[in-house]
């Protein structure tokens, strides 16, 4: 069985084709600068690592023509078997992935409002598929759907109980499909049911989050109403005190909107030392420069908050868990947060760390009573067994 896996934005869909048998990816690609004068198509045979792919341009005015360019190139391996489309917020609707059907997508359309950035533009994805692609069945993936299994402690913010009730303020967490993934491949891991399983997964990349996993299903993540609260992030500040918006407005006479594009865009590692690409601030770090090892400090430093309460949160804790960009690739990050966490239990194993070896790696000391796991993330596989399942238990489980 092959799955197609779309990932739509505003102005890009990107793409890969999965054996599932294997698995292997057979193709993949992205369709970019749709509704600007030269669009871009880019199409590699397979995962794409290291080639550059087919690049062609051509004007792409709308998503259906985007879409209809992308099954031209794929003419060769033919039509998939199924779609599955990420969509970033599921609101409350959507604990698990639902076949789409013309229900499915009003419902989707009703969390629009909740992210207003990504969820029209993952629709009108889901739109142009459906056209081009009738007969073939289609799964939308939320990132959401993860942590819609955190209690109501954990969900709630102190606030006014209408601002839950009738707008939907609550905390719902983000990257749900790379944590459920990486929780996966951490229990197997440990050679235990993931229903067994009791992590921390900290998926520290351009965006990052901390997942608190008991018993294999989410009781608390840092990401909140929208992907801004947290951990510091490549551009995005991750918990600030609340009363900042208030406090600039009246110091600078500044709008509510440049506040959020300054919370979400110039702040986090970019804010506090001019660059969000964790290679470059470890470098200037080690050369000694003072901005990146702030920088780098407060990074590490807010993750280790978070894996302190949500150590306390679980009682239990099997495994700490890296993945993402900076969580597989920096040795140095994750020598920042797990080389300072022995009162817990969680011991680095320092050489490991700077040589982890094949993928997934343990680099925890022999001795150390929490397990400290390396597991590349894998969200588009994910997508497609997550799509693969779902067609498989049939009407009845998609949806709420
Ligand atoms: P992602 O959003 O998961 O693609 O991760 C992107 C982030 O991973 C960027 O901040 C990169 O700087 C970071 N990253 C990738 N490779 C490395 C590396 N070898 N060392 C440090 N950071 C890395």
């Amino acid at each position: 069985m092959r799955v197609a896996v779309l990932n739509s934005g505003s102005s890009s869909i990107k793409y890969q084709v999965i054996e599932m048998s294997g698995p292997h990816v057979v193709a993949s690609g992205m369709v970019e600068r749709i509704g600007e004068s030269e669009g871009r198509i880019v199409q590699h045979d397979r995962a794409g690592e290291g080639s550059q792919g087919r690049i062609t341009t051509k004007c792409i005015p709308d998503h259906a023509t985007g879409f209809a360019l992308l099954l031209e190139g794929l003419a060769d391996i033919g039509p998939p078997d199924a779609i599955g489309h990420r969509v970033v917020h599921g609101g409350e609707a959507f604990r698990q992935p639902a076949r789409i059907d013309a229900s499915v997508l009003e419902t989707i359309r009703s969390q629009e409002p909740l992210a207003p950035l990504h969820n029209p533009a993952n629709r009108i994805g889901i739109e142009a598929a459906m056209a081009a692609c009738p007969g073939v069945p289609q799964v939308a993936v939320f990132d959401t759907a993860f942590h819609q299994t955190m209690p109501p402690e954990a969900y709630r913010y102190a606030l006014p109980e209408e601002l839950y009730t009738e707008h939907r303020i609550r905390r719902y967490g983000f990257h749900g499909t790379s944590h459920a993934y990486v929780s996966g491949c951490a229990a197997a891991c440990l050679n235990r049911p993931v229903d067994d399983l009791n992590a921390i997964i900290l998926h520290l990349g351009n965006g990052a989050s901390a997942a608190a996993i008991r018993g294999g299903v989410s009781v608390d993540t840092s990401m909140g109403l929208t992907p801004l609260e947290g951990l510091v992030m490549g551009t995005r500040s991750g918990d600030v005190d609340p009363a900042v918006h208030a406090y600039l407005q009246r110091a600078t006479g500044m709008r509510l909107a440049d506040i959020d594009d300054l919370l979400n865009r110039r702040s986090g590692l970019k804010g506090l030392c001019g660059e969000n690409d964790m290679r470059a601030i470890v470098e200037r770090r080690a050369a000694g420069d003072e901005r990146a090892r702030l920088a780098f400090e407060v990074f590490c430093y807010r993750v280790r908050k978070y894996v302190g309460a949500y150590a306390a949160v679980l009682g239990r804790l099997d495994a700490l868990v890296f993945t993402a960009g900076i969580g597989e690739h920096s040795p140095a990050v994750r020598a920042g947060i797990a080389g300072h966490l022995d009162a817990l239990g969680i011991e680095l194993d320092r050489e490991a760390n700077e040589k982890p070896g094949p993928m997934p790696a343990d680099v925890s000391n022999p001795g150390s009573r929490v397990r400290i796991l390396i597991v590349p993330t894998n969200e588009e596989l994910e997508i497609a067994r997550q799509t693969v399942a779902c067609l498989a238990a049939g009407p009845g489980r998609e949806s709420t």
